[in-house]
């Protein structure tokens, strides 16, 4: 089973999603945990590319096609053969990501994101997404306290776009779970941690027993 999160930076994703693997590994699955852009040798050399801050002059085409190709070998090296072995798979990030930050906040055409992750990924879709959403405004102060207390995270190439940008990504966020919610549950994340965590616990320990 294939279970996604999404959702802006400084949503809680990744901290989520280390909880959730915890607890699930708890009570006997087999799970793995990645990350995109990233998650292969190949695919987090892809992600040094398309974050470092010195790379401005990168045009759309090649971003929409970076994240993509990042993907793929994630996909095929990694996240296939462990759903083949009847692993659990929790990805922080996937094709959601592409089409609320390249089409939504660039302005890429959605059915062409779309068709190049499609063949990017072999069409492979989750069987669940965690979309955790906050205020753009809350997004962006979790941002800056973060590089500023922690010189070695500095912010990336797209955490440095600004305010206008990051709001037509959460709204590509909220248009995504509106056309598929079977698939995608929005999570308020602006609340206590735990919260979050027991309400995602619950829905997922749900889709297992399915
Ligand atoms: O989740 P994480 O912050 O590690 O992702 C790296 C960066 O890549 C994020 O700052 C996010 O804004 C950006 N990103 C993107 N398009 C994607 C996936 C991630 O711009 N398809
Ligand atoms: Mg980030």
């Amino acid at each position: 089973i294939f279970i996604t999160f999404e959702g802006p930076d400084g949503a809680g994703k990744t901290t989520q999603l280390l909880r959730l693997a915890k607890e699930l590994q708890s009570i006997g699955h087999e799970i793995v945990v990645t990350r995109e852009p990233g998650g292969t040798a190949i695919s987090d050399k892809i992600r040094s590319i398309l974050l470092s801050p010195d790379n401005i002059e990168m045009v759309d085409q090649t971003e929409v096609l970076l994240y993509a190709a990042s993907r793929a070998q994630h996909v095929h090296e990694r996240i296939l053969p462990a759903l083949d072995a009847g692993k659990v798979v929790l990805c922080d990030r996937f094709i959601d990501a592409s089409v609320a930050y390249q089409a939504y906040g660039l302005g890429v055409e959605a059915e062409m994101v779309r068709a190049i992750n499609q063949f990017a990924s072999s069409g492979l879709q989750a069987t669940r997404t965690y979309l955790l959403d906050i205020p753009v405004e809350v997004s962006q102060d979790r941002l800056l306290q973060r590089a500023g207390q922690s010189a070695h995270a500095p912010l990336d190439r797209i955490e440095l776009k600004g305010f206008e940008y990051h709001s037509r990504v959460r709204e590509g966020f909220h248009h995504i779970a509106e056309e598929q919610p079977q698939r995608i549950t929005v999570v308020n994340a602006n609340r206590a941690e735990d919260e979050i965590a027991r309400e995602i616990l619950t829905d997922c320990k749900r889709l297992l027993e399915q």
